[in-house]
């Protein structure tokens, strides 16, 4: 499954800034999905929840942003969007990878392709909420 793995991975970066800062708890965890990971946000955040279960960060709420694709064409050094095909079959918007303008160039993806922590927000000791 690969929510599961991609969970994972975010997991132990979480405990490890959360072991680096000397957090007693994670309050926070602020993710970034990118279009392109095809990834369901729903599922990753489950579990990531599933994951950091007995951590310090059990409690912590967890939000996503979901990250547009950005694409340049090098045929016609178009930059932005890809355009979304509505797929009737399974009620879901997809990314169609063609170029928007030429319908032809090769297209070099700028973002969209990661799922990254971008923030968690820690509570340390002194109990002073910090950002990171
Ligand atoms: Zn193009």
């Amino acid at each position: 499954m690969h929510e599961m793995s991609v969970a994972q991975g975010i997991a132990q970066a979480v405990i490890k800034t959360a072991e680096r800062e000397k957090a007693v708890k994670v309050a926070k965890i602020n993710l970034e999905i990118g279009e392109l990971t095809f990834l369901n946000p729903e599922q990753v955040i489950f579990w990531l929840a599933e994951l950091l279960k007995d951590s310090v960060a059990e409690e912590a709420e967890i939000e996503h942003m979901e990250v547009r694709a950005k694409v340049r064409c090098e045929k016609c050094s178009y930059e932005g969007p890809l355009d979304v095909h509505e797929d009737p079959l399974f009620h879901r918007s997809l990314p169609v990878f063609t170029c928007p303008w030429c319908k032809k160039g090769s297209l070099t993806i700028l973002e969209g392709r990661d799922c990254i922590v971008s923030s968690i927000e820690i509570l340390t000791e002194s109990d002073i909420p910090s950002r990171k």
